[in-house]
Protein backbone atom coordinates (compact mmCIF):
# COMPACT_ATOMS: atom_id res chain seq x y z
CA UNK A 1 0.00 0.00 0.00
CA UNK A 2 1.14 3.30 -0.78
CA UNK A 3 1.50 5.89 2.25
CA UNK A 4 0.83 9.33 1.36
CA UNK A 5 0.63 12.87 3.01
CA UNK A 6 -3.26 14.21 3.37
CA UNK A 7 -4.35 16.97 1.45
CA UNK A 8 -4.04 18.73 4.62
CA UNK A 9 -0.70 18.56 5.85
CA UNK A 10 0.16 19.54 2.22
CA UNK A 11 -1.82 22.71 2.44
CA UNK A 12 -0.39 23.39 6.37
CA UNK A 13 2.97 22.48 6.27
CA UNK A 14 5.90 23.95 3.89
CA UNK A 15 7.18 21.51 1.53
CA UNK A 16 11.58 21.83 1.91
CA UNK A 17 13.30 24.14 -0.17
CA UNK A 18 15.24 21.93 -2.78
CA UNK A 19 18.78 23.39 -2.92
CA UNK A 20 19.59 20.81 -5.79
CA UNK A 21 16.59 19.28 -8.04
CA UNK A 22 15.18 16.62 -6.18
CA UNK A 23 14.39 14.42 -9.17
CA UNK A 24 16.58 14.36 -12.52
CA UNK A 25 15.32 13.26 -16.07
CA UNK A 26 16.33 10.77 -18.11
CA UNK A 27 17.76 12.96 -20.28
CA UNK A 28 20.00 14.50 -17.78
CA UNK A 29 23.97 14.49 -18.95
CA UNK A 30 26.65 12.72 -16.43
CA UNK A 31 28.61 16.05 -16.81
CA UNK A 32 24.95 18.07 -15.63
CA UNK A 33 24.52 15.91 -13.17
CA UNK A 34 28.22 16.31 -11.67
CA UNK A 35 27.81 20.11 -11.49
CA UNK A 36 24.32 19.90 -9.45
CA UNK A 37 25.72 17.37 -7.14
CA UNK A 38 29.60 17.99 -6.65
CA UNK A 39 30.33 15.29 -4.60
CA UNK A 40 26.78 13.37 -4.29
CA UNK A 41 23.23 13.62 -2.97
CA UNK A 42 22.02 16.80 -0.79
CA UNK A 43 19.49 16.65 1.21
CA UNK A 44 16.83 19.73 1.25
CA UNK A 45 16.72 22.66 2.81
CA UNK A 46 13.96 22.08 5.27
CA UNK A 47 11.77 24.95 6.44
CA UNK A 48 10.72 24.30 10.33
CA UNK A 49 9.65 27.96 10.82
CA UNK A 50 6.06 28.53 9.61
CA UNK A 51 3.64 29.71 12.34
CA UNK A 52 1.08 26.66 13.16
CA UNK A 53 -0.15 28.07 16.50
CA UNK A 54 -1.44 24.86 18.35
CA UNK A 55 -4.08 25.42 20.27
CA UNK A 56 -5.28 21.81 20.75
CA UNK A 57 -8.31 22.75 23.45
CA UNK A 58 -8.96 26.02 21.59
CA UNK A 59 -8.07 27.79 24.78
CA UNK A 60 -7.05 31.08 23.01
CA UNK A 61 -9.96 31.61 20.97
CA UNK A 62 -11.30 34.25 23.49
CA UNK A 63 -8.13 36.42 23.64
CA UNK A 64 -9.48 40.36 23.69
CA UNK A 65 -8.24 42.40 21.44
CA UNK A 66 -6.11 44.60 23.77
CA UNK A 67 -4.12 41.68 24.83
CA UNK A 68 -3.62 40.03 21.30
CA UNK A 69 -2.43 43.59 20.13
CA UNK A 70 0.89 42.64 22.92
CA UNK A 71 1.14 39.29 21.23
CA UNK A 72 0.90 40.13 17.59
CA UNK A 73 3.26 42.98 18.65
CA UNK A 74 5.79 40.64 20.28
CA UNK A 75 5.08 38.02 16.95
CA UNK A 76 6.47 40.60 14.45
CA UNK A 77 9.18 41.67 16.52
CA UNK A 78 10.40 38.05 16.97
CA UNK A 79 9.83 37.25 13.58
CA UNK A 80 11.51 40.27 12.00
CA UNK A 81 13.94 41.48 14.35
CA UNK A 82 15.02 38.46 16.76
CA UNK A 83 15.00 34.99 14.04
CA UNK A 84 17.28 36.98 11.46
CA UNK A 85 19.96 37.17 14.20
CA UNK A 86 19.46 35.31 17.53
CA UNK A 87 21.18 31.86 16.81
CA UNK A 88 24.58 34.06 15.74
CA UNK A 89 24.53 35.29 19.09
CA UNK A 90 23.31 32.26 20.67
CA UNK A 91 26.44 30.83 19.66
CA UNK A 92 28.84 33.51 20.17
CA UNK A 93 27.54 34.04 23.74
CA UNK A 94 26.68 37.62 22.97
CA UNK A 95 24.05 40.04 24.02
CA UNK A 96 22.24 41.70 22.26
CA UNK A 97 21.36 44.46 23.49
CA UNK A 98 19.72 46.46 20.94
CA UNK A 99 17.31 43.95 20.50
CA UNK A 100 16.40 44.34 24.34
CA UNK A 101 16.34 48.15 23.32
CA UNK A 102 13.72 47.36 21.29
CA UNK A 103 11.71 45.55 23.65
CA UNK A 104 11.91 48.81 25.82
CA UNK A 105 10.86 50.81 22.53
CA UNK A 106 7.67 48.29 21.66
CA UNK A 107 6.36 48.05 25.36
CA UNK A 108 7.19 44.52 25.81
CA UNK A 109 9.08 44.90 28.86
CA UNK A 110 6.94 45.57 31.24
CA UNK A 111 5.64 42.12 32.59
CA UNK A 112 2.05 43.08 32.98
CA UNK A 113 3.14 45.86 35.16
CA UNK A 114 0.78 48.91 35.10
CA UNK A 115 2.63 52.49 35.20
CA UNK A 116 1.16 55.62 34.64
CA UNK A 117 1.90 57.20 31.42
CA UNK A 118 1.71 53.68 29.80
CA UNK A 119 -1.29 51.89 28.67
CA UNK A 120 -2.80 49.41 30.35
CA UNK A 121 -0.98 45.72 30.28
CA UNK A 122 -3.30 42.44 31.51
CA UNK A 123 -1.56 39.71 33.07
CA UNK A 124 -2.96 37.89 30.08
CA UNK A 125 -0.89 40.03 27.64
CA UNK A 126 2.26 39.61 29.56
CA UNK A 127 1.78 35.95 29.40
CA UNK A 128 1.40 36.06 26.27
CA UNK A 129 4.02 38.19 25.02
CA UNK A 130 6.33 36.23 27.47
CA UNK A 131 5.44 33.18 25.78
CA UNK A 132 5.75 34.44 21.70
CA UNK A 133 9.09 35.73 22.87
CA UNK A 134 10.13 32.69 24.31
CA UNK A 135 8.70 30.65 21.41
CA UNK A 136 11.26 32.82 18.92
CA UNK A 137 14.26 32.50 22.06
CA UNK A 138 14.88 32.15 25.40
CA UNK A 139 17.12 34.38 25.93
CA UNK A 140 14.74 37.32 24.62
CA UNK A 141 12.34 35.59 27.08
CA UNK A 142 14.53 35.62 30.01
CA UNK A 143 15.20 39.63 29.71
CA UNK A 144 11.84 40.55 30.01
CA UNK A 145 11.80 38.20 32.95
CA UNK A 146 14.63 39.95 34.74
CA UNK A 147 14.14 43.49 34.05
CA UNK A 148 10.51 43.56 33.58
CA UNK A 149 9.55 40.66 35.95
CA UNK A 150 11.98 40.75 38.86
CA UNK A 151 13.72 44.02 38.70
CA UNK A 152 11.03 46.50 37.86
CA UNK A 153 8.41 44.48 39.70
CA UNK A 154 10.84 44.82 42.75
CA UNK A 155 10.53 48.54 42.61
CA UNK A 156 6.55 48.69 41.50
CA UNK A 157 5.69 46.76 44.65
CA UNK A 158 8.30 47.51 47.05
CA UNK A 159 9.51 50.80 46.03
CA UNK A 160 9.22 54.90 47.29
CA UNK A 161 6.78 57.07 45.04
CA UNK A 162 10.34 59.00 44.30
CA UNK A 163 11.96 55.06 43.41
CA UNK A 164 9.04 54.86 40.92
CA UNK A 165 9.52 58.05 39.08
CA UNK A 166 12.68 57.64 38.64
CA UNK A 167 12.86 54.19 37.43
CA UNK A 168 9.68 52.38 36.56
CA UNK A 169 9.54 54.66 33.16
CA UNK A 170 13.45 54.21 32.22
CA UNK A 171 13.43 50.40 32.91
CA UNK A 172 9.99 49.86 31.15
CA UNK A 173 11.60 51.63 27.87
CA UNK A 174 14.87 50.12 28.05
CA UNK A 175 16.27 53.68 28.78
CA UNK A 176 18.16 51.78 32.12
CA UNK A 177 18.83 47.90 32.51
CA UNK A 178 17.78 46.55 35.66
CA UNK A 179 18.61 43.18 37.68
CA UNK A 180 17.91 41.35 40.88
CA UNK A 181 20.62 40.28 43.05
CA UNK A 182 19.05 37.62 45.44
CA UNK A 183 20.72 33.96 44.77
CA UNK A 184 24.30 34.06 46.20
CA UNK A 185 27.54 31.08 45.14
CA UNK A 186 26.00 28.94 48.56
CA UNK A 187 22.57 29.52 48.43
CA UNK A 188 20.27 29.01 45.58
CA UNK A 189 17.80 27.03 46.24
CA UNK A 190 17.65 28.47 49.98
CA UNK A 191 18.09 31.63 49.32
CA UNK A 192 16.32 32.54 52.42
CA UNK A 193 20.09 31.90 53.85
CA UNK A 194 21.44 34.46 52.09
CA UNK A 195 24.52 36.07 53.51
CA UNK A 196 25.05 39.63 51.69
CA UNK A 197 24.88 42.16 54.97
CA UNK A 198 24.04 45.91 54.96
CA UNK A 199 25.36 47.75 57.77
CA UNK A 200 23.59 51.28 58.95
CA UNK A 201 26.06 53.51 58.50
CA UNK A 202 25.84 57.87 58.63
CA UNK A 203 23.72 58.25 55.55
CA UNK A 204 22.75 55.27 54.20
CA UNK A 205 24.01 51.35 54.23
CA UNK A 206 27.43 49.48 53.45
CA UNK A 207 27.07 45.75 51.22
CA UNK A 208 29.07 43.05 51.88
CA UNK A 209 28.59 40.00 50.18
CA UNK A 210 28.41 37.80 46.76
CA UNK A 211 25.74 37.26 44.14
CA UNK A 212 25.83 34.54 41.07
CA UNK A 213 23.85 34.22 38.72
CA UNK A 214 22.66 37.73 38.26
CA UNK A 215 20.79 38.62 34.40
CA UNK A 216 21.38 41.72 33.42
CA UNK A 217 24.20 41.98 36.47
CA UNK A 218 27.21 43.24 34.60
CA UNK A 219 26.17 45.35 31.89
CA UNK A 220 26.02 48.82 33.46
CA UNK A 221 22.58 49.40 34.79
CA UNK A 222 20.23 49.35 38.24
CA UNK A 223 20.82 46.00 40.42
CA UNK A 224 18.37 45.58 42.77
CA UNK A 225 20.47 44.13 45.37
CA UNK A 226 18.62 41.44 48.21
CA UNK A 227 20.94 41.46 51.89
CA UNK A 228 20.59 41.30 55.00
CA UNK A 229 20.37 44.06 57.28
CA UNK A 230 21.64 44.45 61.29
CA UNK A 231 17.79 43.81 62.38
CA UNK A 232 18.56 40.36 60.66
CA UNK A 233 15.80 40.60 57.85
CA UNK A 234 15.98 40.60 53.85
CA UNK A 235 16.20 43.75 52.51
CA UNK A 236 16.04 45.07 48.98
CA UNK A 237 18.69 48.15 48.05
CA UNK A 238 18.55 50.10 44.41
CA UNK A 239 22.70 49.67 43.49
CA UNK A 240 23.66 51.32 40.08
CA UNK A 241 26.51 48.92 38.92
CA UNK A 242 29.33 51.64 38.66
CA UNK A 243 28.69 52.03 42.44
CA UNK A 244 32.56 52.13 44.14
CA UNK A 245 33.41 48.74 45.09
CA UNK A 246 30.72 46.84 42.84
CA UNK A 247 32.24 44.25 39.99
CA UNK A 248 30.89 42.01 38.38
CA UNK A 249 32.28 38.93 36.10
CA UNK A 250 30.15 38.19 33.19
CA UNK A 251 29.69 33.36 33.47
CA UNK A 252 30.85 31.83 30.89
CA UNK A 253 30.80 28.41 28.88
CA UNK A 254 26.85 28.37 29.48
CA UNK A 255 25.09 25.85 27.43
CA UNK A 256 21.84 27.53 27.90
CA UNK A 257 20.47 30.79 27.58
CA UNK A 258 23.80 31.95 25.77
CA UNK A 259 22.64 35.41 24.20
CA UNK A 260 21.62 36.48 27.72
CA UNK A 261 24.71 37.22 30.16
CA UNK A 262 24.50 36.37 33.82
CA UNK A 263 27.15 37.82 36.17
CA UNK A 264 28.88 36.59 39.39
CA UNK A 265 29.02 39.70 41.26
CA UNK A 266 31.54 40.74 43.96
CA UNK A 267 30.17 44.16 46.60
CA UNK A 268 32.94 45.51 48.86
CA UNK A 269 32.12 47.95 50.98
CA UNK A 270 29.53 49.64 48.68
CA UNK A 271 27.63 52.22 50.32
CA UNK A 272 24.08 52.72 49.18
CA UNK A 273 22.63 55.96 50.41
CA UNK A 274 19.57 55.60 52.59
CA UNK A 275 16.86 56.68 49.46
CA UNK A 276 18.18 53.49 47.65
CA UNK A 277 16.51 51.40 50.62
CA UNK A 278 12.97 50.28 48.62
CA UNK A 279 10.69 50.37 51.83
CA UNK A 280 8.38 48.26 51.08
CA UNK A 281 10.89 45.03 50.94
CA UNK A 282 10.71 44.68 55.02
CA UNK A 283 11.60 40.50 54.90
CA UNK A 284 11.89 37.61 52.93
CA UNK A 285 8.17 37.83 52.87
CA UNK A 286 8.28 40.26 50.66
CA UNK A 287 11.11 39.23 48.14
CA UNK A 288 9.10 36.16 48.28
CA UNK A 289 6.16 38.22 46.96
CA UNK A 290 8.06 39.52 43.86
CA UNK A 291 9.32 35.52 43.12
CA UNK A 292 5.45 34.88 43.21
CA UNK A 293 4.52 36.99 40.71
CA UNK A 294 7.63 35.87 37.85
CA UNK A 295 6.87 31.92 38.40
CA UNK A 296 3.82 31.74 36.73
CA UNK A 297 5.72 34.34 33.79
CA UNK A 298 8.38 31.16 33.63
CA UNK A 299 5.49 28.72 33.34
CA UNK A 300 4.67 30.63 29.89
CA UNK A 301 7.73 30.94 28.85
CA UNK A 302 8.05 27.05 28.54
CA UNK A 303 4.82 27.17 26.70
CA UNK A 304 6.62 29.09 23.75
CA UNK A 305 9.79 26.89 24.27
CA UNK A 306 7.38 23.72 23.93
CA UNK A 307 5.34 25.25 21.05
CA UNK A 308 8.72 26.00 18.81
CA UNK A 309 9.60 22.40 19.66
CA UNK A 310 6.75 20.92 18.27
CA UNK A 311 5.67 23.36 15.62
CA UNK A 312 9.37 22.07 14.00
CA UNK A 313 8.61 18.78 14.97
CA UNK A 314 5.57 18.55 12.92
CA UNK A 315 6.86 20.44 10.23
CA UNK A 316 10.09 18.29 9.98
CA UNK A 317 8.55 15.28 10.39
CA UNK A 318 6.53 15.81 6.89
CA UNK A 319 9.12 16.74 4.84
CA UNK A 320 12.05 14.49 6.02
CA UNK A 321 11.56 11.32 4.25
CA UNK A 322 12.84 7.74 5.20
CA UNK A 323 12.31 4.98 4.12
CA UNK A 324 10.63 6.04 0.99
CA UNK A 325 7.94 7.94 2.76
CA UNK A 326 7.75 10.98 4.81
CA UNK A 327 8.55 10.27 8.84
CA UNK A 328 4.94 11.90 9.03
CA UNK A 329 3.12 8.93 7.42
CA UNK A 330 4.91 6.37 10.24
CA UNK A 331 2.70 5.22 13.21
CA UNK A 332 4.81 5.81 15.66
CA UNK A 333 5.74 9.21 14.64
CA UNK A 334 1.86 10.24 15.04
CA UNK A 335 1.68 9.09 18.20
CA UNK A 336 4.84 11.21 19.32
CA UNK A 337 3.79 14.02 17.86
CA UNK A 338 -0.14 13.25 19.08
CA UNK A 339 1.78 13.20 22.66
CA UNK A 340 3.13 16.72 21.96
CA UNK A 341 0.13 18.23 21.17
CA UNK A 342 -1.27 16.55 24.13
CA UNK A 343 1.23 17.84 26.66
CA UNK A 344 0.62 21.20 25.13
CA UNK A 345 -2.78 21.41 25.66
CA UNK A 346 -2.48 20.81 29.29
CA UNK A 347 0.56 23.23 29.34
CA UNK A 348 -1.68 25.77 27.82
CA UNK A 349 -5.00 25.27 29.76
CA UNK A 350 -2.57 25.45 32.63
CA UNK A 351 -1.35 28.75 32.13
CA UNK A 352 -4.47 30.24 31.23
CA UNK A 353 -6.38 29.10 34.02
CA UNK A 354 -3.52 30.19 36.46
CA UNK A 355 -3.38 33.54 34.72
CA UNK A 356 -7.35 34.02 35.37
CA UNK A 357 -7.02 33.55 39.18
CA UNK A 358 -4.32 35.73 38.96
CA UNK A 359 -6.27 38.28 37.58
CA UNK A 360 -9.06 37.65 40.06
CA UNK A 361 -5.97 38.24 43.01
CA UNK A 362 -6.58 34.80 43.98
CA UNK A 363 -3.67 32.63 42.87
CA UNK A 364 -1.72 30.96 45.82
CA UNK A 365 1.88 30.28 46.12
CA UNK A 366 1.16 26.40 45.38
CA UNK A 367 -1.07 27.05 42.58
CA UNK A 368 1.97 28.94 40.87
CA UNK A 369 4.48 26.40 41.84
CA UNK A 370 2.28 24.00 40.06
CA UNK A 371 2.13 26.28 37.20
CA UNK A 372 5.95 26.33 36.95
CA UNK A 373 6.35 22.75 37.65
CA UNK A 374 4.13 21.21 35.41
CA UNK A 375 5.01 23.61 32.40
CA UNK A 376 8.90 23.14 32.66
CA UNK A 377 9.09 19.54 33.40
CA UNK A 378 6.73 19.23 30.12
CA UNK A 379 8.66 21.39 28.36
CA UNK A 380 11.43 19.71 28.70
CA UNK A 381 9.78 16.37 27.80
CA UNK A 382 8.48 17.80 24.21
CA UNK A 383 11.48 19.38 23.49
CA UNK A 384 13.18 16.14 24.19
CA UNK A 385 10.85 14.13 22.02
CA UNK A 386 11.44 16.76 19.26
CA UNK A 387 14.92 16.83 18.98
CA UNK A 388 15.07 13.11 18.83
CA UNK A 389 12.37 13.33 16.09
CA UNK A 390 14.39 15.89 14.12
CA UNK A 391 17.62 13.27 14.03
CA UNK A 392 21.12 14.72 13.80
CA UNK A 393 19.39 18.03 12.60
CA UNK A 394 18.03 18.17 16.27
CA UNK A 395 21.49 18.83 17.24
CA UNK A 396 22.17 21.90 14.71
CA UNK A 397 21.45 25.37 15.41
CA UNK A 398 20.47 25.73 12.46
CA UNK A 399 17.19 23.67 12.97
CA UNK A 400 15.14 25.32 15.35
CA UNK A 401 14.63 22.97 18.16
CA UNK A 402 18.73 22.43 19.13
CA UNK A 403 18.67 26.08 20.94
CA UNK A 404 15.19 25.21 22.90
CA UNK A 405 16.27 22.17 24.11
CA UNK A 406 19.09 23.90 25.52
CA UNK A 407 17.43 27.14 26.68
CA UNK A 408 14.81 25.31 28.69
CA UNK A 409 17.56 23.89 31.24
CA UNK A 410 18.40 27.18 32.23
CA UNK A 411 14.42 28.08 32.67
CA UNK A 412 13.94 24.89 34.18
CA UNK A 413 16.14 25.93 37.20
CA UNK A 414 15.72 29.67 37.83
CA UNK A 415 13.43 31.13 39.81
CA UNK A 416 13.19 27.97 41.82
CA UNK A 417 13.69 24.46 40.45
CA UNK A 418 11.48 21.67 39.32
CA UNK A 419 12.29 19.96 43.15
CA UNK A 420 11.65 22.90 44.77
CA UNK A 421 8.23 23.63 43.36
CA UNK A 422 7.19 20.07 44.21
CA UNK A 423 8.43 20.87 47.79
CA UNK A 424 5.51 23.71 47.79
CA UNK A 425 3.12 21.81 46.26
CA UNK A 426 3.77 18.84 48.48
CA UNK A 427 4.01 21.74 51.34
CA UNK A 428 0.32 23.00 50.43
CA UNK A 429 -1.35 19.26 49.68
CA UNK A 430 0.36 17.60 53.85
CA UNK A 431 0.39 20.71 55.66
CA UNK A 432 4.20 19.61 56.24
CA UNK A 433 6.99 21.66 55.26
CA UNK A 434 10.10 19.59 53.97
CA UNK A 435 12.27 21.99 53.23
CA UNK A 436 12.77 24.79 55.58
C1 LIG B 1 20.25 30.88 33.63
C2 LIG B 1 20.00 31.30 35.04
C3 LIG B 1 19.58 32.59 35.31
C4 LIG B 1 19.40 33.02 36.64
N1 LIG B 1 19.05 34.32 36.90
C5 LIG B 1 19.01 34.76 38.18
C6 LIG B 1 18.82 36.16 38.49
O1 LIG B 1 18.67 36.99 37.59
N2 LIG B 1 18.81 36.53 39.80
C7 LIG B 1 18.96 35.64 40.82
O2 LIG B 1 18.94 36.06 41.98
N3 LIG B 1 19.15 34.31 40.56
C8 LIG B 1 19.18 33.86 39.28
N4 LIG B 1 19.39 32.52 39.01
C9 LIG B 1 19.60 31.57 40.12
C10 LIG B 1 18.50 30.53 40.24
O3 LIG B 1 17.35 31.05 40.79
C11 LIG B 1 19.10 29.34 41.02
O4 LIG B 1 20.04 28.73 40.16
C12 LIG B 1 18.06 28.34 41.46
O5 LIG B 1 17.23 28.88 42.47
C13 LIG B 1 18.71 27.05 41.97
O6 LIG B 1 19.75 27.31 42.83
P1 LIG B 1 21.15 26.56 42.62
O7 LIG B 1 21.54 26.71 41.20
O8 LIG B 1 22.07 27.09 43.64
O9 LIG B 1 20.89 25.03 42.86
P2 LIG B 1 20.80 24.25 44.31
O10 LIG B 1 19.90 25.00 45.24
O11 LIG B 1 22.19 24.00 44.78
O12 LIG B 1 20.12 22.91 43.88
C14 LIG B 1 20.83 21.81 43.30
C15 LIG B 1 19.86 20.63 43.19
O13 LIG B 1 19.43 20.25 44.51
C16 LIG B 1 18.00 20.24 44.58
N5 LIG B 1 17.59 20.66 45.91
C17 LIG B 1 17.86 21.81 46.57
N6 LIG B 1 17.31 21.80 47.79
C18 LIG B 1 16.65 20.62 47.93
C19 LIG B 1 15.86 20.02 48.95
N7 LIG B 1 15.60 20.65 50.11
N8 LIG B 1 15.36 18.79 48.73
C20 LIG B 1 15.58 18.13 47.55
N9 LIG B 1 16.31 18.66 46.54
C21 LIG B 1 16.83 19.89 46.72
C22 LIG B 1 17.56 21.25 43.50
O14 LIG B 1 16.23 20.99 43.08
C23 LIG B 1 18.59 20.98 42.40
O15 LIG B 1 18.19 19.85 41.67
C24 LIG B 1 19.58 32.09 37.70
C25 LIG B 1 19.97 30.79 37.40
C26 LIG B 1 20.19 30.38 36.10
C27 LIG B 1 20.65 28.98 35.83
Amino acid sequence: MKLSVSACWESQIAQPKARIPMTTTSDSTSEELDAVFPTGTVEPEYVLDKALDPDPASVFKDVSGEDRAYWNRARTFVQDEVLPVIAGYWERAEYPLQLVKRLGELDLLRDGINIDGFPAMSKTAAGLVTMELSRGDGSIGTVVAVQGGLALRSVAECGSPEQQARWLPALSRAEEYGAFALTEPAHGSDSVGLETTATAVEGGYVLNGEKKWIGNGSIGGLTVVWARGDDGQVHGYLVPQDSPGYSATTIEGKLSLRAIWQAHIRLEDVFVPAENVLPGARSFKDTARVLLATRLGVAWSAVGHATACYEAAVQYAAQRRQFGRPLAASQIVQERLARMHSELATMQLMVMQMTKLDEEGVLTPAQAALAKFTCTRTARSIASNARDLLGGNGILLANRVARHFADIEGIHTYEGTETVQALIIGRSITGVSAFA
